[in-house]
């Protein structure tokens, strides 16, 4: 069965689409948690981080590279968060790997 990131990426489901390669999509969270919040997903489903693979180094280090890049994009000068929620104890939803991108306000530390 396909993950709802998945049916995204297959058009299946509509999101708002802010880039796309052949090796990731970046998308609008649905549910936003701060004025600018979107993800970055791999077109190759890994369920979560943990689940990655010695092959997935290049992967995941072009996950963080388009966080980037469309972060500079979306003009997020003063800073952004980058999140990975792993797991139960995470408050993990969907599992299909994505990098939250949070940005345009204040952050607090410690994470809830
Ligand atoms: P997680 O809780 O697994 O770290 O993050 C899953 C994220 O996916 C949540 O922030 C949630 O708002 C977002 N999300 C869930 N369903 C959809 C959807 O149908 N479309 C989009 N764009 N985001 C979604």
């Amino acid at each position: 069965m396909s993950t709802l990131f998945e049916k995204i990426i297959a058009r299946d489901i509509p999101a708002e689409i802010l880039y796309e390669d052949e090796v990731c999509i970046a998308i609008k969270d649905i549910e936003p948690q701060a004025p600018v919040h979107f993800l970055v997903i791999p077109k190759k489903v890994i369920a979560r981080l943990g689940e990655a693979e010695k092959f997935d180094q290049s992967r995941l280090g072009h996950l963080l590279l388009t966080a980037s890049q469309v972060a500079r994009e979306l003009g997020l000068v003063d800073g952004y968060r980058t999140v990975i929620n792993n797991g139960i104890h995470a408050g993990e939803t969907v599992p299909h790997l994505h990098v939250h991108v949070l940005g345009g306000r204040q952050m607090k530390w410690p994470p809830g």
